[in-house]
């Protein structure tokens, strides 16, 4: 999808101080459902509210992001932490330790926090950072909610450490990029997954295992599984990035209906069927992927929930958003044991 939207570059940090105006302008494009590009310790990160399922479809779109896979909720507090995950006292060791700063905690939702599906990839964890950097930090604070802010550059392309990366990436797909220098770390953060009674290293970074042993007087598990996919590990059912899938069997690109479907539909392509089939829900009637992929999760939960043995899924074409639609749904429509 090519937005061509006119994307604002301002300095946002002076001798190591956050630019208040900058900030506020920036904290107000967020809360609208806006994408901000902004500097962090790591790497530049594409802002996003987490709790704004709209939002979070705009910044993959703006990525061209072909799978929507979990992203980190970035806090400007530990309360703020605290209120959408459940740290347990190896958790609360190793944020004590080492926020704000480049480690990523993931741990239990918590029941009732409003970070989007589309977020959490309809996961029951949750990806929890306090990030060090002062602008990043303010901006946070601003939006007042959790912000998600994965890598600023264009599915498949280097994770960017300077403003200017970020505009020859993203410009005309963003509304703002705050320009807070070079990025000090220049690598992601360490993502570390608190299981009850263990610690899982799951993508390695600027944080050392060794360091959080020593923090957590625990040790962490390198290894096996891939580090960064966490797919392989069954500890933990719907802990890890096994992915939400209904109990309905999901039927792709249906163009009929059978007897206790319900149907997934997309710009009204299966209406005729509303009335036969069990239960029916329209991603979007006007046929927009954006509005698809930030109803996916809701639209998925309702038909499931209405008891109907299967979901046929109308036709969904297969480009932009539309490819990381249908791999959700093709994982959701594979057998599983
Ligand atoms: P980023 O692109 O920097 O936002 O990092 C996203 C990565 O964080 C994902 O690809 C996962 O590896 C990891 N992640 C985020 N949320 C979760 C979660 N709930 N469970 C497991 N891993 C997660
Ligand atoms: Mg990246």
């Amino acid at each position: 999808m090519n937005r061509n939207i006119s994307t604002r570059l301002i300095k946002a940090l002076h001798d190591g101080q956050a630019d208040a105006g900058a900030i506020a302008a920036a904290g107000a494009v967020l809360r609208d459902g806006g994408l901000v590009a902004f500097a962090t310790e790591t790497v530049y990160g594409l802002g996003a509210d987490a709790t704004q399922a709209a939002a979070v479809a705009r910044l993959y779109a703006a990525k061209g992001r072909p799978s929507f896979n979990p992203l980190i909720a970035h806090v400007a507090s530990f309360d703020e932490a605290r209120a959408h995950g459940v740290l347990d006292a190896r958790a609360e060791a190793l944020a004590a330790a080492f926020w704000p700063g480049p480690l990523t905690l993931v741990v239990p939702r918590r029941p009732g926090s409003d970070i989007c599906d589309l977020a959490t990839a309809g996961l029951a964890s949750v990806a929890l950072r306090m990030p060090a950097h002062p602008l990043a930090l303010a901006l946070i604070g601003a939006v007042g909610r959790p912000v998600v802010a994965p890598s600023a550059n264009r599915s498949g392309h280097v994770s960017p450490t300077t403003a200017a990366h970020v505009m020859s990436d993203l410009s005309g797909r963003i509304d703002l990029v705050l320009d807070g220098g070079a990025t000090p770390v220049g690598v992601e953060s360490t993502i570390v997954a608190c299981l009850p009674g263990r610690l899982r290293l799951l993508r390695p970074g600027a944080v050392l295992a060794a360091a959080m042993e020593a923090a957590a007087g625990e040790a962490v598990e390198t290894g096996e599984p891939e580090s960064g996919s966490a797919e392989a590990t069954p500890i933990a059912p719907g802990l890890l990035a096994s992915h939400y899938a209904p109990n309905a069997r999901v039927r792709l690109d249906a163009d009929a209906v059978t007897a206790g479907e319900a149907v997934l539909d997309f710009g009204g392509r299966l209406a005729e069927w509303h009335d036969r089939a069990s239960a029916y829900f329209d991603l979007s009637p006007k046929a927009d992927p954006v509005e698809a992929a930030a109803r996916l999760f809701a639209g998925l939960r309702e038909l499931d929930a209405s008891g109907a043995v299967g979901i046929a899924v109308a036709p969904i074409p297969d480009d932009g958003l539309g490819a990381a639609i249908l791999d959700r749904l093709r994982r959701a429509a594979a057998p599983r044991g």
